[in-house]
């Protein structure tokens, strides 16, 4: 392991109890919002996405019960394995080769300083781009993968703490899903409707906005655990 990591000795640890925490947080996040989802998906798609991504994550969480993943990676790569197999459409393979990316990026590490979050982010984003071919402002999960890719290099290129880092890829992504509701979109099935998809949110940029705050929420409790409690302040919506 490399000694450079965030010198703050307070902050959350991003270990293999984080990386279980994000993907159970995640998996609630996932099936609160499985209606909203759907409905998105109904308007410029199929109307699967909710249900697609909820037998995923149930799936992961089934799995967490039996086995606790040692590293991060390791339970990057167990999501990756099951979201493929469960999955299905163009979110499953997507979303699991996003996992796959990241925790090969991660390796096995016991815990990720910021620099080695921005790699794993950098490579789940990467991942999804070599697999569907989608460039930024295609109306697609990519528009929210990478704004939260830049913000978290930016805090980290200003040695900021691993959960800031993620509070500002989460921000960065909940902004980009925002922003592909005037968009046409040029992949997936929402690429069908042509002007018709223009005021409607890509699902799957909503759905990658509600992982990421997971991730940031995870590392946020984290946090608490360690300070004694350092919670954020919501910031409304
Ligand atoms: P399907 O479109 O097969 O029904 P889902 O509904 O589960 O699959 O997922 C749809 C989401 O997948 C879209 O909202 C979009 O974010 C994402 N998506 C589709 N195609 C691509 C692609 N080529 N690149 C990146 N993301 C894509
Ligand atoms: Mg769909």
């Amino acid at each position: 392991m490399t000694g450079s990591g965030n010198g703050n000795g307070s902050g959350p640890v991003l270990d293999a109890a984080w990386a279980i925490d994000w993907l159970r947080r995640s998996a609630a996040v996932v099936a609160e919002n499985r209606v909203a989802l759907i409905e998105l998906d109904r308007a410029i798609g199929d109307g699967d996405h909710g249900e697609n991504l909820d037998r995923g994550f149930t799936a992961i969480v089934a799995k967490l019960d039996q086995e606790t993943p040692a590293t991060p990676g390791a339970a990057f790569k167990m999501a990756a394995m099951t979201l493929k197999s469960k999955v299905g459409g163009a979110a499953g393979p997507l979303y699991g080769t996003a996992f796959l990316r990241a925790g090969t990026a991660v390796g096995d590490a016991a815990a990720l300083d910021a620099p080695m979050l921005v790699a794993a982010l950098t490579a789940a984003r990467d991942g999804v781009v070599a697999r569907g071919k989608a460039a930024s402002g295609e109306k697609t999960m990519i528009d929210a993968w990478t704004p939260a890719v830049d913000a978290a290099a930016a805090e980290a290129a200003a040695d900021s703490a691993p959960a800031v880092v993620l509070a500002a890829a989460a921000d960065a992504a909940e902004a980009g899903a925002i922003a592909t509701d005037p968009l046409i979109a040029r992949k997936g099935r929402a690429s069908y409707l042509g002007e018709r998809a223009i005021g409607h949110r890509d699902p799957g940029a909503a759905s990658s906005a509600l992982i990421l705050r997971a991730a940031a929420d995870a590392a946020a409790a984290s946090a608490g655990a360690v300070a004694g409690g350092a919670a954020p302040a919501g910031t409304g919506s």
